[in-house]
């Protein structure tokens, strides 16, 4: 199934990722029409009419994806950490009702960051209020990927004391989403702001897990979408690889291809090896993942951190290696720099994947 569901993305991409880039607007039926067919949220089980791919499956569909197009690719990251977050924390109900949405076409964001509230998840202040029968969600989300495109937000906020998931449609009177204008990368991905006045809406879309602590909440959604871009950026990785490994073979010059000159050999060297380590991150995060393993966590941090490093690096080396010829808007290696460099802020920027891998490591010695 995987070699039918990669065919099915490069056929549907084609040559339009420059284009969508430039543009920063994927078509609406082009998404609607891979989410119909579940390749967006592809580890969505059967039951709720998803593919059921394994998590190494679906990983390697990610990669695919995130070589031809990260704004792509940033789609299927919110759609399938949506599909997971309502499999964690809704009920029976929820599940069959939100996740058979998502597999028929609609298409969901996943709300966290607030303007007081980026690294630091615990200071959200969205409000998630029991009203009677109906629940009331007042708050600002900023970034948000594919709400410019969504039919429904996974909001965080707090609830009781602790923390909370309201699924919230866009069409809700109350709900205002704004386009955030000219982003850096992955320009087609539908960040948005998303303010939330008096939204209100009956209790049945509050997830079941209602009153968790909101950190433990975060930590349990985000480990699917740390994962999921971990695999983006290899998939960046694999497309400079490529671009670049081409182009020193073809282009000339001193009298012979820029491969045997060796400061160009190197930079191709130390792409390969930027591949092939966070591949090998990737995988054991995701055999992690695939066991049900504790393990998941820190290993979806450390591939996390491993690959938007690599991708980031190893982009700009396959900008420098192209030179004038890479240097063109929407050109692969040209996203790849923007794309890449993303990936080092999202999801847990470099600092807070240090922060949290130091963490684990003295818990692991002491
Ligand atoms: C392309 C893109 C897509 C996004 N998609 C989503 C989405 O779908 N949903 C969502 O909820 N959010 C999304 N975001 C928001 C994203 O999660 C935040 O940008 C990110 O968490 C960082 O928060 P911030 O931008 O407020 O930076 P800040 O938290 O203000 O951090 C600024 C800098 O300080 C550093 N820093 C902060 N605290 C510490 C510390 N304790 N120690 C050391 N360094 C620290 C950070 O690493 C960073 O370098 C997206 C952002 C982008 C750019």
């Amino acid at each position: 199934m995987l070699d039918t569901l990669t065919a099915l993305v490069t056929e549907t991409v084609g040559d339009a990722a420059g284009e969508w880039d430039v543009t920063g607007e994927i078509p609406l039926g082009v998404l609607r029409g891979l989410a119909a067919k579940g390749v967006l949220c592809a580890e969505a089980k059967p039951e709720f009419g998803g593919l059921g791919l394994s998590g190494l499956d679906n990983a390697e569909l990610t990669a695919h994806t995130g070589a031809l197009c990260s704004s792509l690719r940033s789609v299927m990251t919110s759609q399938g950490m949506a599909a997971w977050t309502l499999q964690r924390f809704g009920d029976k109900a929820q599940r069959a009702q939100y996740i058979g949405r998502l597999t028929g076409g609609d298409l969901a964001a996943v709300a966290f960051s607030e303007p007081g509230a980026g690294s630091d998840l615990a200071a959200m202040s969205t409000e998630i209020r029991r009203d009677g029968d109906d629940i009331v969600v007042n708050g600002t989300k900023t970034w948000i990927t594919v709400a410019g495109y969504a039919d429904l937000i996974l909001v965080f906020g707090r609830h009781e004391g602790g923390g909370a998931v309201a699924v919230v449609p866009t069409t809700a009177p109350g709900v205002q989403v704004t386009r955030v204008p000219e982003p850096l990368g992955c320009r087609a991905a539908g960040h948005a702001t998303v303010q939330l006045d008096d939204v209100r809406l009956p209790a049945g879309h509050l997830l079941a897990v209602a009153g968790q602590p909101v950190v433990m909440l975060t930590t349990i959604a985000l480990t699917y979408g740390r994962l999921s871009v971990a695999w983006g950026c290899v998939g960046i990785l694999r497309a400079c690889l490529t671009a670049v490994a081409r182009h020193v073979t073809t282009r000339e010059q001193f009298g012979k291809p820029l491969l045997q000159h060796q400061l160009v050999a190197r930079h191709l060297a130390e792409l390969y090896a930027a591949e092939r380590t966070a591949t090998l991150a990737c995988e054991r995060a995701s055999a992690a993942w695939d066991s049900g393993s504790p393990e998941q966590v820190p290993a979806s941090v450390l591939a996390k951190h491993v690959a938007a490093q690599n991708a980031a690096r190893g982009a700009a080396a396959a900008v420098q290696v192209l030179a004038s010829a890479g240097a063109v808007g929407g050109h692969v290696v040209e996203r790849a720099f923007r794309d890449a460099k993303l990936m080092e802020v999202i999801e847990g920027s470099n600092e807070i994947c240090q922060l949290i891998l130091a963490e684990h490591a003295a818990a692991a010695a002491a």
